[in-house]
Order: C-alpha cells, then structure tokens, then sequence
C-alpha cells in the first residue's frame, strides 16, 4: 500500500504540475496571441499609412487642396523634413489654398491683389465704383451726382477762389441717356474712332457714376492755365484725382484731360496721386473696348 501510495504520490503530483503547466502554457500561448495579433495590427496600420503617404506625395502636386490636407496630417515625419528645409513655410501650397477659398467666396482679384465684384450689374474694386472701357454701367444705373463729391469741389473752388483761381463745373453728372446723345454727336462730328479717344460710349462714361466732373472747359484750351495747374496741384486734398493723366493713354483708353477730376475721398486719391499711376495701374485692371478686342482678333 505504501509502495502503492508511493507510487501513486509522484504520480499524482504529476499530474498536478502538468494541470498548473497546461494552464500556464494556455496563459502564455493566449498572451503570444495576443501580442502576434497586435503586431499583426500594428503592421496593417503601417501598411495603410504607407499606401496613404504614397497616394499624397502623387497627387500632391495637381491638387493642393482640402485632399492634401489630411494627406499632411497622416503622412509620417518622415517624408516631410526635407520639403521643409526647402520651403520652410510651404508657402506654394497655402496660396494655393488661399485663390481656392477667394474663389468659392465669389470674390475675385485683381492683378494687385485688390477685390473685383459685381454687385447689380457695377463693378467694384476694393469697394470702389469702376466705370471705363473695360467695365461699364447699366443703362438704367442713374444715382445723380454724389453730394458728398459736390460737397468736396465747393470747399476746393472756394480755396482756389481765395488763391485768385476761378474753378467751375462745366459738366458733372451725365445719365446713360445723355451719355448716348453726346458721344453720337461726337461720333456725327468725329468719327467712332476719334470720338473714342475723348468720349466715352453710352454706359461706359465715368460721369454716369456721379463722382467724375469736367471742370471750366473740356477741351484742350484748358491744358496749361493757371487754372489747370491750381487743379493738378491741389485737387488731391479735397479728395479728387485728374482721371486721364498725361502719357497713360494706352492705360486708360483717354487722350489726356486735366479738366476731367475724379472723386475718390482724399485719403485714396493721395495714395493713387502718389504712387504715379493712374486709376487702371493702381488697382490693376483693364481699360478697353471688348467689342474692339473681337475686331483686332478677326
Ligand atoms: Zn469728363
């Protein structure tokens, strides 16, 4: 028996340490599977992000938008430090961004990044009221002249008149209507060509905008007066800039005109009078015909 129970012992110890390892093994095997299963996922996720960060840097270049974006977030640092040193900022891709955004808010820009709308048929640029060859009125836009424009020439022509200069409006506001007459009468007189030199086509005069006005007498007599100098000289104080200046005909699409003043409020007639430019370089637009246009490429 005490053999038997002797023998039996071993065994039965055995069999107990062989349960505690199965058990143990069992532990051990659920935990290595665990661990294969999370490296197993952990190698999937580099996977993806690999194939992602491949698909970015392809398409990078064709559209730098909202796609790119995300691209940027999860590519890995990797792939970024030597664009980086590169362009430091990446400013390429935000502006990029920046003309997207410009265009989906309805807004667009000038060639010197000033904003160009049109609100009811008028353009605005910068939030200025643009009348020229390029960018006309509708026919039924009748505002009448600007009274805070009249209020600027009346403090402009008492000054003069202290300073012995006698200033006048011969020709201020003009609707679309009275635009027509003038310039076919021209046109009668003229001819379409040369009258397009001084006169502006029905819809396309700045003098319908109600801030633009002839002064004394528009014609070339003008050029050279004590008057005209007086004007050239101090209409910028008051807010007025000579609209069709000397040497920028090609510009405007106007023969020069020192009687012809537009009023912009002193503080951006000063920047435009400093700057040397006329009104089309300074904002960086067009000024011509595009019926013309369609003529010279026929
Ligand atoms: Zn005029």
């Amino acid at each position: 028996m005490s053999d038997k129970r002797n023998m039996h012992r071993p065994a039965q110890r055995k069999k107990q340490v062989s349960r505690k390892e199965l058990v143990l093994f069992t532990r051990i095997k659920a935990v290595f599977c665990m661990f294969l299963f999370a490296v197993a996922v952990v190698v999937c996720v580099k996977v993806v992000q690999g194939l992602t960060q491949s698909n970015a840097i392809a398409t990078t270049p064709q559209n730098a938008g909202a796609v790119d974006d995300n691209a940027a977030q999860q590519a890995d640092v990797p792939a970024d430090p030597p664009k980086q040193t590169q362009a430091p900022e990446s400013t390429p891709d935000d502006s990029v961004k920046e003309t997207e955004q410009t265009k989906k808010n309805g807004k667009d820009v000038t060639e010197k990044g000033y904003t160009i709308e049109t609100i009811d048929g008028i353009t605005y640029v910068d939030g200025v009221v643009i009348a020229n060859k390029s960018y006309p009125l509708p026919k039924d836009y009748d505002p009448g002249f600007s009274e805070e424009a009249q209020a600027a020439f009346d403090k402009l022509s008492a000054d003069a008149y202290n300073d012995g200069i006698y200033l006048f409006i011969c020709s201020g506001y003009r609707s679309y209507e009275m635009q027509d007459e003038l310039y076919n009468s021209y046109v009668a007189d003229w001819g379409k060509k040369k009258a397009d030199t001084f006169s502006a086509r029905p819809g396309y005069s700045e003098h319908q905008t109600g801030f633009a006005m002839d002064i004394n007498d528009a014609s070339d007599s003008f050029i050279g007066t004590p008057e005209a100098e007086w004007l050239e000289k101090h209409c910028t104080d008051y807010g007025f800039i000579i609209r069709y200046k000397k040497d920028k005909e090609s510009i405007t699409g106007y023969k020069y005109e020192p009687w012809h003043i537009r009023y912009l409020g002193v503080k951006l007639a000063k920047k435009v009078e400093k700057s040397g430019l006329c009104l089309e370089e300074y904002f960086g637009i067009d000024s011509h015909y595009a019926e013309d246009d369609k003529k010279t490429k026929d």
